[in-house]
């Protein structure tokens, strides 16, 4: 598909036509100085006249005819991609845009005063001039939506944060996520497999931790101003220093504004650069401010990478992008050295030679041995743009929203190896059956377990047959709280890092060292059910059900295809009990990750947050 891909900035635009697959431009328009005095516009480096303060529409309309000209002969465009800054909390994919979404973007232009209004300049003129074409948004922010929210959730006064939107939305988002798939490629993995940190470092600086696919973490918050040291950005400062240059300096809200976005980072360290290389030439000439941008902006980098491997439990693979990430071995060497107790070696000769191009996006700058993967990837934002809006464009037409699928409540539940079940029952014990579960094969035991948290023990948690090759205890939000413990979202037989609890049974005790769970909300169905539903494995979907007179959506519900499967999704009992579920509930999907729609805001009067929890297992009755 050929895809004209928009992105406009407060005085600039840039539009690309290029192959969704290759990412081969066809065509190149840039315009900068719009609104002003002298504007300018080149189209494949060649320039164009602009009447003075001709805005983004003008250098649109000018450009358009020029660029589907330069299409090979009898192809067409099949959709214009859109990048948008903020998509607030209720974007968590690309959309098709229409009025709703038009709106949705306006919403959140307080947030992103400088972008989103811009976005809309170029969406209005785009979609005026191409009427017939479908028009995809791609937002920055979509793809951190699924932060849980302690990561996205600000200690400030509840009310405050609820009134003025005030929580961590994070940025970047397109370039974190095809980074992220372009390492898992190079490593011949699936990004659903591995744990990354992938590093943005570019005029605008970000660092995101990306679990399973998910990003679980990001160093920009509400706005793009939190986090890493940036060109002329502070990134993290102590809240109390605003406080104190109100008063001292007599700043308002404008100087502050103005001093930590357009003043501060690189160059308000080095006093004269906001650019990587000035700075490396002037720290080489010992130019001590400019050293000392240097080394802010690396322990900060640094500082991120230790936290973000800690709330991973861990890290497969580092990732570098972006203007310096990508260019410069000064900074990556001084980032990525001493990693070894993160498993990661790095590899100084590599880091040297790195040379990326368009057929080798990807390089290597770890050693042979190193357990953690270092990488230098070429992110390229058009190009993921292009990529998701054809997706989008394609999954539409596919994904199947008659078709629908009944919801099951689950409740907390063990899973036990044969060795367990001899410590816990006394040797050779066999499972008693209790009664079938729906899932082929499985069934509710009689016997129970007690499970032992730091500050309560939940009694009575009912053992799943048949034994398992490994011990799994599964339980909501609410036990969670109620035994004292912290247990991540997984998919079922995901326990890798996830924490230990303790089980008595009649005839003995048992310390897991690891398999406490909440599991993620999932739908199970065979091969046969994927195709009629247009999903494949471990896709995310929405799901959209009619219960009690209202409407819900869960967000973020893993799809697990087996032959072995029955079609049911499986929701908690904090899901089940919240959603005053009817018996015999149904529900069908909205779209995959990479193609929601706006169900959720048009129908939903509630919708469940992508880090609520499910169980594994249905027709437990607890
Ligand atoms: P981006 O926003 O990704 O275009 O990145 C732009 C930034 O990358 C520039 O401001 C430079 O600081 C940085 N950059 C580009 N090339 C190099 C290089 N060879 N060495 C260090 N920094 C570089």
């Amino acid at each position: 598909m050929y895809i004209l891909v928009i992105n406009c900035g407060s005085s600039s635009l840039k539009a690309e036509i290029l192959d969704h697959r290759t990412g081969d431009r066809v065509c190149t328009v840039k315009a900068e100085r719009l609104g002003e005095p002298e504007p300018r516009l080149t189209i494949d480096g060649e320039a164009f006249a602009l009447d003075t303060k001709a805005g983004h529409e003008v250098a649109l309309s000018l450009s358009l005819p020029k660029m589907l000209a330069k299409l090979p002969a009898g192809q067409t465009l099949s959709a214009v991609g859109h990048r948008v800054v903020h998509g607030g909390e209720t974007i968590s994919a690309p959309v098709r845009i229409d009025d709703d979404i038009e709106a949705v973007i306006e919403e959140f232009s307080s947030l992103a005063p400088l972008h989103n209004p811009v976005n809309l300049v170029g969406i209005r003129a785009a979609r005026q001039l191409l009427p017939n074409l479908p028009q995809v948004a791609v937002f920055d922010t979509a793809f951190h939506t699924t932060m849980p929210r302690r990561a996205k959730t600000y200690a400030v006064p509840r009310a405050l944060a609820e009134k003025h939107k005030i929580r961590r939305y994070g940025f970047h988002g397109t370039s974190h996520s095809y980074v992220a798939r372009l390492a898992a490629d190079y490593l011949g993995d699936d990004v659903r497999n591995l744990r990354m940190i992938t590093c943005h470092l570019g005029n605008g600086c970000s660092v995101a931790a990306i679990e399973h696919g998910r990003s679980v973490e990001t160093s920009m918050g509400m706005t793009p101003l939190e986090g890493l040291v940036m060109g002329t950005r502070s990134g993290d400062v102590d809240p109390g220093v605003l406080l104190h240059l109100m008063r001292a300096e007599g700043l308002d809200a404008d100087g502050l504004d103005n001093v930590l976005n357009k003043e501060s980072g690189l160059l308000g360290i080095s006093g004269v650069h906001n650019d990587m290389r000035d700075i490396e030439e002037h720290a080489a000439a010992d130019d001590e401010h400019a050293q000392m941008a240097i080394h802010v902006f690396t322990h900060r980098l640094r500082k991120y990478i230790g936290a973000y491997a800690a709330i991973m439990g861990g890290v497969d693979a580092i990732v570098f992008t972006a203007g310096i990430g990508q260019n410069s071995a000064l900074i990556r060497h001084r980032v990525a050295q001493r990693l070894d107790f993160l498993g990661a070696r790095f590899d100084e000769d590599a880091n040297r030679k790195v040379s990326l191009d368009h057929a080798n996006p990807v390089a290597e700058i770890s050693t042979r041995h190193s357990r953690c993967r270092l990488l230098v990837a070429a992110t390229d934002e058009q190009h993921a743009i292009a990529q998701e809006s054809a997706r989008l464009i394609l999954e539409l037409d596919k994904v199947s929203s008659e078709l629908t699928i009944p919801i099951a409540v689950s409740a907390r539940h063990i899973h036990v190896t044969r060795e367990a079940l001899d410590i816990l029952y006394g040797e050779g014990h066999e499972l008693t059956f209790r009664k079938p579960l729906s899932q082929p094969g499985q069934f509710a035991a009689e016997e129970t377990l007690s499970v032992v948290g730091p500050k309560r023990t939940l009694e009575g948690v009912r053992i799943l047959g048949p034994i398992r090759p490994e011990n799994q205890v599964e339980i909501s939000r609410t036990d969670e709280f109620f035994l004292g413990v912290d247990a991540p979202v997984r998919a079922s037989g995901d326990i890798e890092n996830s924490p230990g609890v303790t089980l008595i049974g009649p005839k003995g005790k048992i310390d897991l060292t690891k398999g406490l769970i909440c599991a993620w909300r999932h739908i199970h169905m065979t091969p046969e059910d994927a195709d009629r539903f247009g999903v494949k494995d471990r896709d995310n979907v929405d799901v959209s059900i009619h219960s009690s007179g209202r409407n819900l959506t869960f967000g973020d519900v893993l799809v697990r295809v087996s032959s072995q499967y029955r079609l049911e999704m499986h929701i908690d009992t904090d899901e089940g009990n919240a959603a005053e579920l009817e018996p015999g509930v149904v529900g069908s999907l909205a779209a995959t990750a990479g193609t929601a729609t706006l169900n959720r805001r048009k129908t939903s009067h509630h919708s469940f947050a992508s880090n609520s929890v499910t169980s594994d297992v249905s027709d437990i009755v607890q």
